[in-house]
């Protein structure tokens, strides 16, 4: 039964009703049967419906459904905060909201803050950088760089100044090793705050591995140390968004432990609760956490679901299923089976430029022509038409377009559960040649 009151994203379509799932799969109102390659968006860490996290939920629920945090903690909210932090060198402290756009507010604020309590009143300014995501809410998406995204909005947001991410692929120029390109894309940074004023800049603000809006891009070269040692410099704050490649995704709980670097502050969402419950943090050092506690000892932010008991137990269940089954090491094996699927089928696609991505974060991007790089039409909207295409024979994946000048092409994001089996990613990856044969013109 559909209703007519549902106000759906896309008012002319209606979407199936999902009814249940299991593992990797979701099952409609029909009897059809879909491989969730995405985890809707990134988030499905441990696929559908594990016994185990649905089991803590009801718990949680039964014995403690919610409690305010003017009033009280909870005994989940303490232990999952504990588990992050043994988990994240560096990240002393953990603040728990109810999503990443919301992570992302807070962290913002947090940072303003951390310079106020230290007498530093005259930063007021976040850098950040074009080509990335960070929410929906008006102030983490003034930060973010998505041109379809923001376009309506504009007037409703406040300016941010933006440089350009760092994408090996697409603005290193022709022989630039990936180091050269690093240093190259960080030294925008250290241009950008000396042309601003170091002392009116907050934090630079960026996802340590690109998702949504360009197709799990890592870093290149030393990049993000090299943008720590910038930070550093000016007395300026780095704030890591890794709402889709944190959790483990890329196979350690922080993707910036593949890089050697620990933020100041850092955002987590998606993963984090594995979609069992709607749930996101801001993680911060002892520094950032010390200068609210000994000046004016609160956090001049706060909203009703923070620390949801609910969310915390899901989390917590989440990370228990984690290291008992050592889903990381898998996640790190099942990338690399996944890439290698990816190059052998894709590697000599005249269509597919590029084929990237660490853990199971990968993506795959299309271009017209492969020695020049140039996109196809963004007309042809060929990013949204793989997903049609991809949902009709059964898989799910996440689209993107291009959105920097014409120069990005349409990318293809896949991001399976932790406990993908070689079977599943073979499936995943014979589906979609099978919708790439289809919907690229020959
Ligand atoms: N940051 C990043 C990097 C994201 O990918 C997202 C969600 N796609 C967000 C923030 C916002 O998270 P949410 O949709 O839970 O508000």
């Amino acid at each position: 039964m559909t209703s007519a009151h549902v106000f759906h994203r896309f008012t002319s379509a209606r979407p199936p009703i999902a009814t249940h799932g299991e593992g990797i799969y979701l099952f409609d109102a029909e009897g059809r049967r879909y491989v969730d390659a995405c985890g809707g968006a990134a988030v499905s860490c441990l696929g559908h419906a594990h016994p185990e996290i649905a089991a803590a939920v009801a718990e949680q629920v039964a014995k403690l459904e919610y409690v305010h945090t003017g009033f009280f903690t909870s005994e989940a909210a303490e232990e999952l905060a504990d588990t992050m932090a043994e988990m994240s060198p560096g990240l002393e402290r953990v603040w728990f909201t109810g999503s990443g756009s919301e992570a992302i507010e807070a962290a913002l604020k947090l940072a303003r803050q951390y310079h106020l309590e230290r007498g530093d009143i005259g930063r007021s300014r976040v850098i950040t950088r074009r080509q990335s995501y960070h929410g929906n809410t008006l102030g983490a998406l003034a930060a973010g760089g998505s041109v379809w995204r923001r376009a309506p909005y504009e007037p409703l947001l406040i300016e941010v100044p933006e440089i350009d991410t760092c994408f090996e692929y697409r603005f290193a120029e022709p022989g630039e090793t990936a180091e050269a390109y690093g240093r190259r894309a960080a030294q925008a940074l250290d241009d950008e705050i000396v042309r601003l004023g170091p002392d009116t800049v907050i934090a630079f603000l960026a996802e340590t591995i690109v998702g949504a809006t360009a197709g799990a891009v890592p870093p290149a070269g030393d990049y993000l140390r090299q943008v720590r040692e910038t930070c550093d410099r000016h007395g300026v704050l780095l704030i890591l968004d890794e709402v889709m490649c944190g959790s483990g995704r890329t196979g350690t709980f922080l993707a910036c432990e593949q890089y050697g670097v620990v933020p100041d502050i850092l955002t987590l969402g998606k993963g984090l609760g594995a979609g069992y419950q709607p749930i996101g943090a801001v993680m911060c050092t002892s520094e950032v956490y010390d200068a609210v506690a000994s000046g004016s000892g609160a956090l001049k932010h706060g909203q009703t679901y923070n620390a949801h008991p609910v969310g915390c137990a899901a989390g917590l269940a989440v990370q228990r299923v984690i290291r008992r089954d050592r889903l990381l090491k898998r996640v790190c094996e099942a990338g690399e089976q996944l890439s290698n699927l990816l190059e052998a089928r894709f590697a000599n696609h005249p269509n597919v430029g590029d084929i990237r991505g660490v853990g199971l974060l990968r993506a795959i991007e299309l271009v017209k022509d492969r020695a020049t790089k140039a996109p196809f039409d963004p007309a042809l909207a060929l990013h949204q038409r793989a997903k049609e295409d991809a949902f009709e024979r059964g898989l799910l994946i996440y689209p993107g377009g291009g959105t920097i000048d014409g120069r990005s092409g349409d990318h293809i994001l896949l991001a399976p559960p932790y406990h993908v089996t070689d079977g599943e990613l073979e499936l995943i990856v014979d589906l979609l040649a099978k919708t790439l044969d289809s919907i690229l013109p020959s």
